[in-house]
């Protein structure tokens, strides 16, 4: 089969490589229907995490079920599944109260820009549609498995409620999902934090009611300004760093939230400040699998369009464009065709 592997920064290649193998009685074997670029790909893209050498790389996906192990019971070849970037039992004390990302028998799904994929713990990890969906939701489905489950996990983990104002910090496929989800859990006004404008279309019609081009303390000051002095109640941290997280630690009010998803790069914040903030802070690797079944759902119900994040489409072959694309902020999202 055929796949992109990173060989180093701004060197991804698509080539040959042996097909996956079920490894554990536990794996299933998935055809890729679509796969896409994430901005995490990007930082080894960019050269900023290490590639100590060449390997295959992706991990967002959905498609047919090819072959599933002897232990796998739920799941039969020919479903549609839709999957997260932990593989997760499903079962253990910290699945159980909604941590699958931190699951005790976690592995990493990677490697999914390719035409097949190995999905460990498949029972706990794929989710699977009621019958194959129509074209169309393919790329609303696609985003389920790694952008709107973490962009909604932001939300949750900053505590939006209705009525409540909320602050996206981030314009990136996240951060827009994170505007989608502070909508369907009815927050009253949506600040979006962005200076493109094709980013800042999209977050209008995910849900933004007001759009901050300023950053830094000017960026703070625009949201004291649009909220009464005191700063959001939620606010969502969709980039990782060091700005986005001061950003956000300066645009909450005392007693207010965040949520913060952005895998972090250089972030400190000194105890002192934390303490003056008066804010909570939770975030980290999204439990998308806790949320896969409600996202599908909306998808297929129509509730959400988190595919509109995908302003590029191209053919799996040309994956190396696709880098290039989001690299140089040609694309918000590169969505990939086996
Ligand atoms: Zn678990």
């Amino acid at each position: 089969m055929r796949g992109a592997v990173i060989y180093g920064p701004k060197d991804v290649r698509f080539e040959e490589y042996a097909d996956p193998k079920i490894l554990a009685p536990t794996d299933a074997i998935v055809r890729t229907v679509a796969t896409c670029i994430c901005g995490s790909d990007l930082w080894r893209f960019r050269g900023v995490s290490p590639v100590v050498q060449p390997r295959p790389i992706g991990h967002e996906y959905v498609g047919v079920v090819e072959e599933v192990g002897s232990q796998v019971t739920s799941l039969t070849t020919g479903q549609f599944v839709v999957g997260s970037f932990v593989a997760s039992d499903n079962t253990c004390e910290l699945c159980l109260v909604g941590y699958q990302s931190a699951c005790l028998h976690r592995e990493p799904v990677d490697g999914c820009q390719a035409e097949f994929i190995r999905v460990p713990l498949a029972d706990g990890t794929l989710v699977a549609t009621p019958k194959q969906p129509a074209p169309e939701y393919i790329p609303s489905l696609l985003a389920c498995s790694d952008v709107m489950g973490t962009g909604w996990y932001a939300a949750i983990a900053a505590q939006v409620r209705p009525d409540s104002t909320v602050v996206v910090v981030g314009d990136g496929a996240v951060g827009l999902c994170a505007v989608l989800a502070a909508r369907q859990l009815r927050a009253d006004r949506i600040i979006a934090m962005s200076r493109n404008t094709a980013r800042q279309e999209l977050a209008t019609q995910f849900g933004a009611t007001d759009i901050v081009t300023e950053r830094g303390q000017e960026g703070i000051a625009a949201i004291k300004e649009l909220t009464g002095g005191i700063g959001a109640d939620s606010v969502l941290e969709c980039v990782g760093t060091h700005e986005s997280m001061q950003q956000s630690l300066g645009a909450t009010r005392p007693g207010g939230n965040i949520g913060f998803v952005g895998v972090p790069h250089g972030v400190h914040i000194r105890g002192e400040e934390l303490f003056s903030a008066q804010v909570a802070l939770r975030g980290g690797s999204a439990p998308v699998r806790r949320f896969l079944p409600d996202l599908i759902d909306g998808v297929l119900q129509q509730r959400i369009n988190p595919g509109k994040v995908f302003d590029v489409t191209l053919p799996l072959e040309e994956v190396a464009e696709g880098y290039r694309a989001m690299d140089e902020r040609r694309a918000i999202k590169v969505l990939l065709r086996p």
